[in-house]
């Protein structure tokens, strides 16, 4: 518990920056800047466990990557200089162009201090509504849905939930690889006590490799199918009337439009795609089980119909008064680690803080609290809304802290020309760049995770410290201290005198409960008055917290919600199938997520290599038959056009998708690919309501890349110099990068001739011994650059689509002499005689590869365990149990049809 500098070996309880499970992380300095990682066994999210990202924490501690010190022009200045022109800037613009042409863009992964100090300043003092972040794109559509039926913002159960339900279902959730840890405590329920498990999901993902019954419905019918469940639950007479009669308003309008809309069964399949009998188990296993969790995630928020998508499925949960009690109950899955915690200090541009509105009494509370001169009197733009304002002109600064909008928004391309017109743009950021920072004027150094200190909330309202470790890079300060520095140079230094985090927290947690005699569920004022040890040495809490002797588990145990009349709301769904319609020019519809091993847009997970091993390019996957139709074969290049953006990735043929539909992962970036942001492609229709983006369907065209040669280099010292789309006169079709273990690996396409890959080959091998082997027949080229015995380049071009390094020439790297035999192979393109190669890598924690456990399987291993035993996959975080399952079938499936 002890705070640290990185001094000292005690190891430090803290929290994981990546998702919004929030598991607890023991990290212990190990004195030279990095940490060993391990799970917190007494953190109630986790028990001890972390998956591959968190187990991975430790080695994203890069000094060369970071932003050391504050920037004016790209040109280091120190922080007085930095802060002054920040604060004369905001002042001027301010002045000229009125408090609303301020903008400020947070993220879900501020601290819960840091997010509130940006959040007074810029709601209480500068006057500016125009406040929002990342999370828009996130849960908005589940915050509005919560404020409908509860009254407020709150998730009413806890994850000890998931261990005691007999159903769980998972809607729009790949919950195996967005949050590993809750599906691996879900599956152990489901070993250990039979929970049956749904998952609803257009796509067949790595969650339903442990789902009892997978539901791929057509995409954007989910409040048909939970229509069509109100409706069975009425019919069969499996209504709580004693419930909904007590604690409900809205029961029979929201029935009467179900019926209406959704109906019979044969209505639902007809709008769903699925079948009557699929539909018919799933109402059945709902219905017939008493303890029954329904978590929802991006899938469901991301939509134009989300917020009715959440409303939908909360209503099923109050018809049956399945809420709020042990194993029951509606349950939103945060996507950031600090996504609640924003909720809580009014991050969010339509909310206040301390989960207040804008009501006259509430703006009241708020504006006599902070003693603030300016206080806004509405809600500001949210983040589509701001971003179209900045390019319109009408916002005329922008403060971005801690996240990449150029990467991460709807119409990315158009958002980032945008932030080019800005009159003033300030980035607070951990690393030295992105590609939003290229365009940003100010570039402020913040502390990284280990370095930071303060609380932040998961999705299951449990408040936990985020402790510090290191000692900061370079002259990187907290994010609310730098807040806090400009606040005093415009002049509010008395309302912004915090000496600590413990400062803040303690102010929040006294908002939370000032003039709150019950009707704010948010009330964590039993903490306000907590001394700096007692804040340091904070346990995981849940709030509300009103007594520091008590926290809350289930929210609206008694029934009372936070509605004026205490009764919670029926919402009547009127939507049942809302999504853009697919044209002849754009016929796919495409679906946007994340996968298992990276977060964001890579800027913490990229710099692992072991986070790279499993998936390593961007992808796209393809149905067969679309795939088909436009004469791309698994592995080949695709290109992906919509009418804001095109990307050029990898082909991933695959059945798990629905025809007509595409799937590409959000985390490349311009720093990394030639051409695949995929936010850049999406487009920004919203849910009317939340203001949330539909990420999940944005109409699309489907072509093949043509490119005659295909290449790849490994190098040792320099990564190959592809920041733009040509190389020595070659037409580069396709490039990107991914670290490996002492090395970097770039992955790229020619459209050009033999000759232009001979002379690439010439310009990047680099200084040393070349040793080629040209064939210009086959279209073959293989070099490699030795220096004092050590190879330290690798480059292959061949005709072939796929063509990808072994796990033997990769781990090359990881040595620095090598043998006249490993230099004859790799010219030869085969691993030397005797050395086994694993094939690409499925557990990347042991860095097991496919090929040996293939033969684990082969040679009689039949479970998940006994590979574990045989080989140590799967052993340590679980991330790559599902897959681990999936070749377990595939295998015997292979290997003996007749088993
Ligand atoms: Fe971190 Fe993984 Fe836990 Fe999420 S599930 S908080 S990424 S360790």
């Amino acid at each position: 518990m002890a705070e640290q500098s990185g001094t000292s070996k005690i190891t430090v309880r803290t929290t994981c920056p990546y998702c919004g499970v929030g598991c607890g992380v023991n990290a212990k300095p190990d004195m030279r800047g990095g940490a060993e990682i391990s799970g917190d066994g007494d953190h109630p999210a986790n028990f001890g466990r972390l998956c591959s990202k968190g187990s991975a924490l430790g080695e994203t501690f890069e000094p060369s990557s970071r932003l050391l010190h504050p920037q004016i022009d790209g040109a280091n200045v120190s922080w007085d200089t930095a802060l002054d022109h920040v604060a004369s800037e905001l002042a001027r613009i301010r002045e000229t162009h009125g408090p609303e042409a301020i903008a400020f863009y947070l993220s879900g992964q501020l601290l819960t201090e840091d997010y509130y100090v940006a959040n007074k300043l810029a709601k209480g003092f500068i006057g500016t509504p125009n406040v929002d972040t990342n999370s828009r794109l996130c849960m908005a559509s589940s915050v509005a849905g919560h404020k409908r039926a509860f009254g407020a913002d709150v998730v009413p159960g806890c994850y000890e939930d998931l261990d005691q339900a007999d159903v769980v279902v998972l809607v729009g959730s790949n919950t195996a690889w967005c949050h590993p840890i809750l599906y691996q405590r879900i599956q152990k329920a489901r070993q250990n006590r039979g929970t049956k498990v749904i998952n609803i999901d257009p796509r067949r993902t790595a969650t339903s490799e442990g789902a009892d019954l997978q539901l791929s419905l057509l995409s954007g019918s989910d409040t048909c199918l939970w229509n069509g469940l109100l409706v069975w639950l009425a019919d069969h007479h499996l209504l709580d009337l004693e419930y909904i009669a007590i604690h409900t308003d809205g029961y029979e309008s929201a029935l009467a439009l179900a019926r209406e809309r959704a109906g019979t069964i044969s209505r639902v399949a007809l709008h769903t795609g699925l079948t009557p009998e699929e539909i018919r188990s799933f109402y059945q296993l709902w219905s017939s089980s008493e303890r029954v969790v329904s978590c929802y995630s991006q899938g469901v928020n991301q939509a134009i119909q989300g917020t009715d998508k959440v409303n939908a499925i909360i209503n099923c949960h109050l018809a049956t008064g399945r809420i709020s009690k042990p194993g029951c109950g509606p349950f939103s899955l945060t996507g950031q680690p600090n996504a609640m915690g924003g909720r809580e200090v009014g991050g969010l541009a339509n909310m206040l803080a301390a989960h207040m509105g804008f009501s006259h009494s509430e703006r009241d509370i708020v504006r006599r609290f902070w003693n603030a001169p300016n206080l806004v009197t509405g809600e500001g733009l949210k983040a589509v809304e701001m971003f179209d304002a900045i390019d319109s002109g009408k916002i005329k600064a922008l403060w971005v802290i801690g996240t990449n909008p150029a990467v991460s928004l709807p119409r990315a391309d158009a958002m980032r020309a945008a932030m080019a017109k800005l009159e003033f743009f300030a980035v607070s950021e951990v690393v030295a760049s992105n590609d939003t920072m290229r365009a940003a004027k100010v570039r402020l150094p913040a502390h990284g995770w280990g370095e930071k200190d303060g609380t932040v909330t998961n999705s299951e309202r449990r408040i936990s410290r985020q402790r510090k470790f290191l000692k900061p890079a370079g002259s990187s300060q907290p994010d609310w201290w730098i807040l806090s520095q400009v606040a005093k140079r415009l002049g509010w230094g008395g309302s912004f005198a915090y000496r600590k985090p413990g400062d803040i927290f303690r102010e929040h947690a006294a908002l939370s409960g000032f003039e709150n005699s019950g009707q704010r569920v948010f009330n964590i004022a039993g903490l306000a008055s907590v001394n700096d040890a007692a804040y340091d040495a904070l346990e995981p809490r849940q709030w509300p917290v009103t007594s520091i002797d008590r926290d809350t588990d289930r929210a609206f145990a008694d029934g009372r919600f936070a509605t004026p009349s205490g009764r919670a709301r029926f919402i009547a769904v009127a939507r049942m199938l809302d999504r853009p319609v697919s044209n002849d020019d754009r016929p796919m519809l495409l679906n946007t997520g994340r996968i298992r091993d990276q977060w964001h847009t890579m800027t913490r997970t990229g710099l692992v290599p072991r986070l790279a091993s499993h998936i390593s390019e961007p992808f796209v996957e393809i149905h067969p038959v679309d795939a088909a139709a436009v004469n791309i074969e698994d592995g080949a290049l695709a290109q992906i056009a919509t009418q804001h953006g095109v990307a050029i990735v990898r082909a991933r043929v695959t059945d798990a998708m629905a025809p007509g539909t595409l799937f590409a992962p959000i985390h490349w970036s311009d720093d990394n690919s030639s051409q695949a942001r995929i936010g850049a492609l999406v487009h920004s229709a919203v849910d009317a309501i939340s203001g949330q983006p539909d990420l999940k369907a944005t109409p699309a065209r489907l072509s093949a890349v043509e490119a005659n040669y295909f290449g790849f280099f490994l190098t040792r010292t320099n990564s190959m110099p592809l920041d733009s789309m040509s190389l020595e006169g070659a037409d580069v079709a396709y490039w990107s990068r991914a670290a490996i273990a002492n090395a970097s690996l770039t992955t790229f396409a020619v459209k050009g001739s033999f000759t232009d890959c001979t002379r690439i080959a010439d310009a990047i091998l680099g200084a040393g011994q070349q040793l080629s082997l040209v064939d210009d027949k086959t279209g073959i080229l293989r070099a490699a650059c030795v220096n004092d015995g050590s190879i330290d380049a690798v480059l292959f071009i061949s005709t072939a689509k796929d063509l990808q390094p072994t796990q033997w020439l990769k781990e090359l790297f990881s040595r620095q002499t090598h043998t006249e035999a490993e230099r004859r192979a790799v010219l030869a393109g085969r691993s030397p005689e005797g050395a086994v190669d694993h094939g690409p890598i499925v557990c990347v924690c042991h860095q097991v590869g496919v090929n040996r456990i293939v033969k684990t399987i082969s040679d009689g291993c039949r479970s998940t365990d006994e590979i574990g035993k045989a080989c140590a996959a799967g052993t340590n975080c679980g991330s790559c149990l599902p897959e681990l399952n999936r070749m377990i079938l595939s295998t015997k499936a292979r290997l003996f049809p007749a088993l």
